[in-house]
């Protein structure tokens, strides 16, 4: 049994790709910024063929423009993406639990259940991790 509903995880993928293009954008406007009118993306000489992801052309490329908040989004949001698709999204990473789907559509971005998120930051003393 996939933990997920199909709409819950469409819903899911939906937000996600969302929220990952609106970090590319947020990085590409600074890009612009920091660059006046040139091209946001030059040529890529050492792109590999075949990668047609501007992710991580632009994260090794441009990796000054990212701001570590932005970093982690981006990682946080490929790994759930990557969880999707797997279909691995749903779980708690730390106790393998369901995750409630109100959760997950609230913060995609989600490993854990809410028990687990609280033992570890409290484990952890430094307050959450990169959230949406
Ligand atoms: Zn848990």
């Amino acid at each position: 049994m996939p933990p997920l509903s199909q709409a819950t995880h469409q819903e899911m993928q939906k937000r996600l790709t969302q929220a990952r293009e609106e970090t590319l954008r947020t990085v590409r406007a600074r890009i612009d910024a920091a660059e006046g009118d040139a091209p946001a993306i030059g040529p890529l000489a050492h792109e590999a063929p075949g990668d047609d992801r501007v992710t991580a052309e632009m994260i090794s490329h441009d990796e000054e423009h990212f701001a570590d908040h932005e970093t982690a989004l981006l990682h946080e949001i490929d790994v759930a993406l990557g969880k999707l698709s797997a279909g691995g999204a749903g779980i708690c990473e730390s106790c393998g639990r369901e995750i409630p789907e109100a959760r997950l559509l609230a913060t995609p971005t989600v490993r854990t259940c809410i028990e687990c998120q609280e033992r570890i930051e409290k484990e952890q003393g430094s307050g959450r991790g990169p959230t949406m």
